[in-house]
């Protein structure tokens, strides 16, 4: 109402001016001027209006909000002939922020001839994009030799909430040390956010160390420590051999345990380290030999087999050279069934090794141990019908690999013999399982070893492969022919040749 206060005014001065004019009893003119000035009022209000709207300001930012802003409406100021209305004006319609969508919102002006109304629309959006969490960052370490696993990734949208699932990652490899992994998401409103790793393919592999020669050396005080060395290869720097650093020492005067320790590093930084143990004892392993021993005899053993390479060709040139040995057998599959057949129908001993010959799993009782060769012991009888019951410890009676279990080869070699079994080392070494490479040194080895004042038990393998004492079986037969020895297998009147235990 506030509005019409000029034409208020006007149409008062009119009526004072009216009756004035009616105190000079002028009535038909004042009647007449009354209506007429009445009249132009209401014309020119109308005029007025229709040509002059009300002036709402509208704060612009209210017409496109954020969602889940929220965003009061606010109207800047509203004027009307010239005067701010701004208190007048009633805003009538709700947004609802949290609800993407177009909300209409009606701003009302009351006047004499009626509502002035004007509306608008104001648009709720989501304008912001999603959010990428990369777990493991932007930088990331990755093994060469590893396949590349994802560390893991989210996707948050402050309106669509997780968009994880709909992360699209696209990989290339920049280089052979690089990669990147671009991680792209938008939202339903399509807004696209963008997230870049950087993978750097590194070198964190150590070099491999090998020994030469075995890990673990017993030696008899007195008896030089010959190093052998090691080789050592790394995958991206190849042969790093000569950079390997050794340290320890062995004192072959003294009875004990020793360690060589053999570090090497690649070109990274990583480093690999190695160790042999050297055991220094203080007797030497003598053979003991029974009274009924009859010297100058050999007895051929064969541990570790049978295998289907080795086994039936020493069986060929046993059978051309008419000579019986000894094979101290592990567990066989049905081709090895067959071979022990052969040796069995040839003449030879039977033996058992084990059916395991897994020094960590076997020496851990007296139970494992016994329980290992009656297994064998029964399938053998089961296959063949033979009754095996002479033995050789795997590793011998000597062996130090057991001293995890102290004192149990002292007890077994005693507790074997009570259970009715024989068990069989060796004095002769070929030394086919250890150092010895070539055919010529298990030559060597057995015919420097043989001793026509005692019964000669000779060790020798037909594991898979060990072509050189297959290949030096022949002429070492033919050295003991030429020498005057003879050859047996072991039976159950053979005298026991033994080590004395060291553990
Ligand atoms: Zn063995």
């Amino acid at each position: 109402m506030i509005l019409y206060l000029v034409e208020l005014a006007v149409a008062i001065i009119a009526i004072i001016v009216s009756l004035i004019v009616l105190r000079k009893k002028e009535t038909k003119k004042f009647i007449t001027a009354f209506i007429i000035i009445l009249a132009l009022l209401v014309v020119s209000e109308g005029v007025t209006f229709a040509l002059e709207k009300p002036v709402i300001e509208i704060k612009k930012e209210n017409t496109t909000v954020e969602a889940k802003v929220d965003n009061h409406l606010k109207i800047a100021k509203t004027t009307y002939h010239f005067q701010d209305i701004t208190g007048e004006v009633e805003i009538e319609g709700k947004v609802d922020y949290n609800q993407i969508g177009s909300y209409e919102i009606s701003y009302k002006i009351p006047t004499l001839f009626g509502v002035y109304k004007e509306t608008e629309v104001i648009n709720v959006v989501d304008t912001t994009p999603p959010e990428i969490n990369l777990e493991g960052g932007e930088e990331y370490n990755q093994s060469y030799s590893k396949e590349y696993q994802e560390p893991g990734y989210s996707a948050i949208d402050v309106y669509d909430e997780n968009l994880t699932e709909k992360v699209q990652v696209e990989k290339n490899q920049i280089s052979d040390t690089e990669m990147e992994l671009k991680y792209t998401v938008s939202d339903n409103s399509g807004n696209t956010a963008t997230k870049t790793r950087k993978v750097h393919i590194v070198d964190d592999i150590a070099p491999n160390i090998t020994l030469n020669g075995s890990e673990t050396m017993t030696l008899i005080i007195g008896n030089k420590y010959e190093e052998k060395g090691a080789k050592a290869v790394d995958e991206k720097d190849g042969d790093l051999t000569d950079k390997i650093q050794k340290e320890g020492s062995v004192d072959t005067s003294k009875e004990g345990n020793y360690e060589i320790t053999y570090k090497v590093s690649d070109s990274k930084g990583n480093e690999a380290t190695k160790k042999r143990k050297i055991i220094v004892l203080k007797e030497e392993i003598k053979a003991r030999t029974g009274t009924d021993g009859q010297p100058g005899v050999i007895y051929l053993t064969f541990d570790d087999g049978p295998s289907s390479s080795i086994t039936p060709k020493i069986l060929d040139i046993l059978k051309q050279k008419n000579v019986k040995a000894t094979f101290f057998i592990l567990n066989y599959n049905a081709q090895g069934e067959a071979l022990v057949k052969r040796e069995i129908a040839e003449g030879h001993t039977v033996g058992i090794h084990g059916f395991s010959h897994d020094y960590n799993t076997i020496y851990q009782s007296v139970d494992t141990y016994m329980s290992n060769i009656t297994k064998l012991q029964e399938k053998i009888k089961a296959s063949t019908g033979y009754n095996a019951t002479i033995t050789r410890f795997p590793g011998g009676s000597s062996n130090t690999v057991s001293r995890y279990n102290p004192g149990i080869m002292t007890i077994l070699c005693k507790e074997v013999v009570n259970r009715g079994y024989r068990y069989f080392d060796w004095n002769v070494s070929s030394g086919d399982a250890g150092d010895v490479s070539t055919s010529q040194g298990v030559y060597n080895n057995v015919t420097k070893g043989l001793s026509k004042s005692r019964s000669n038990v000779v060790l020798m393998h037909d594991f898979s492969g060990n072509t050189k004492t297959l290949n030096a079986l022949s002429s070492i037969i033919d050295y003991g022919i030429q020498n005057g020895y003879t050859f047996s297998n072991i039976t159950t009147n053979t005298p026991m040749v033994t080590h004395k235990p060291n553990n």
